[in-house]
């Protein structure tokens, strides 16, 4: 299957940064062309052609952190501080989930994603089974792990580190090698040093990741203090977890010497703005992380504490939060290369999150003919500070068209969006 984007403006990520005039030419998943000469297309036949007149065409967004179904409980619980909410409104929720919930309320986020271009994301939830199913019959790139949750050493534990195991057998470089399987302690504060210490083994075996929720609130780093006399990031660090890549969703409450660590060991930081916001948690200083050596991706968090899944807004209060002080802070390319490049690496995903040739073909074509849009100085200004989920037209993942002019073609979002209102019910309060 070959596909041509015909004459567009792209966001490259690279140098050049922005390219006008150019085409793209797919083939077998990946970007195979990329030039302002038409010539260099001639004599390859292409199934399908693009048209790319009004078009800004640029990598899809890596959404480094969320719980995709997560948005089956969107609106049930807000304006609460995260432990009241996690404790006393989404837990007991959480009991009530079926895996037929977590499937269709993954095609809903799903549909979501591809509608405000986003191309991977990456999940932490249960019935870990069912994303997977809906990620493979989607379309999209994603990295998913079972959140372990599992104070205690012992047989609960070990439950939880078999499951894990199992999902990682079934699934890790699953659906042609689209999905990857980490392993996913859920917090320093909800997994014992056992399961840390399993969860590192299991992550280098099978040579993948490890994604948890790291400093969050400034209440996880003081009980941290006084049961371990540690910060989570010193106690993680002794117990030998950052020796596994991993990923550390929010980072609101680092201190230098925990940043320090992190940025030696390479870990990458998701910066999940929103829901920090919303729960009260704070802001995480990344332009001060950034200087320190730490990478950062951007992620929206579950629909339950954001709340929806558009990586254009998370990135634009992204940059906007970081020049709370400084205006110069987070420039709108940096901001956009948190979110597409940046959030690749730090999932230990090559060839994701910028086009060049030999890239993977995960690509969206935003339509630039709005008034606000107007009158085009800058295609990277305009999309950070100025554009809007709906402006998102056409997406390609793996070189195939998910979602082409607006309709998403992998599955039936209608018949998904059907199923988790009627599903909803159960968990409803109002
Ligand atoms: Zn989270």
């Amino acid at each position: 299957m070959a596909i041509l984007i015909r004459d567009c403006t792209a966001i490259t990520m690279g140098d050049p940064l922005v390219r006008r005039g150019v085409s793209i030419a797919i083939e077998d998943g990946k970007i195979s062309k990329i030039s302002e000469n038409p010539q260099d297309f001639e004599g390859t036949h292409f199934d399908t052609v693009l048209d790319g007149k009004n078009k800004l065409v640029l990598p899809g967004f890596v959404n480094a952190h969320t719980h995709l179904a997560m948005v089956l409980l969107r609106g049930y619980s807000d304006d609460r501080n995260l432990q009241e909410w996690l404790e006393q409104e989404i837990w007991p929720a959480e009991r009530k989930l079926t895996e037929d919930d977590v499937y269709w309320a993954s095609l809903v986020g799903i549909a979501e994603m591809i509608r405000s271009g986003t191309t991977t994301f990456c999940d932490m939830y249960f019935f870990m089974d069912a994303v997977a199913q809906a990620v493979k019959e989607s379309g999209l790139r994603a990295v998913l792990s079972y959140g372990i949750i599992a104070p205690q050493p012992g047989e609960k534990a070990q439950r939880e580190l078999s499951v894990t195991e199992k999902f990682l057998r079934e699934w890790h470089n699953g659906a042609e090698g689209r999905i990857r399987v980490a392993v996913g302690p859920h917090a320093p504060y909800t997994c014992c040093d056992e399961v840390w210490r399993d969860a590192r083994a299991l992550a280098l075996q099978y040579n993948t990741i490890i994604h948890t929720h790291l400093q969050e609130t400034l209440a996880e780093v003081n009980e941290s203090f006084r049961r371990y006399q540690k910060s989570p990031t010193e106690r993680l660090e002794a117990l030998g977890v950052f020796e596994a890549p991993t990923v550390a969703a929010h980072g609101v409450h680092l201190r230098d010497s925990d940043v320090a660590t992190l940025a030696r060991r390479g870990v990458g930081l998701a910066h999940c703005p929103t829901s920090n916001l919303k729960l009260g948690s704070g802001i995480a200083p990344v332009k001060r992380y950034k200087q320190m050596g730490l990478r950062v991706g951007i992620g929206t968090d579950g629909a339950a504490s954001n709340n929806n899944l558009d990586m254009l807004e998370e990135l634009r209060l992204a940059a906007l939060l970081a020049k709370r002080d400084d205006p110069t802070a987070l420039p709108a390319a940096e901001a956009l290369q948190m979110a597409t490049q940046s959030g690749a690496q730090i999932l230990g995903l090559e060839g994701v999150g910028h086009l060049a040739e030999g890239a993977e073909a995960d690509i969206m074509l935003v339509n630039t003919s709005g008034a606000h849009w107007q009158p085009g100085h800058n295609p990277v200004s305009d999309l950070v500070y100025a554009a809007q989920a709906s402006d998102v037209e056409t997406v390609l993942v793996a070189g195939r068209i998910v979602m082409k002019e607006k309709e998403i073609l992998t599955f039936d979002e209608e018949r998904a969006k059907a199923n988790v209102r009627a599903l909803s019910a159960k968990y409803r309060k109002l």
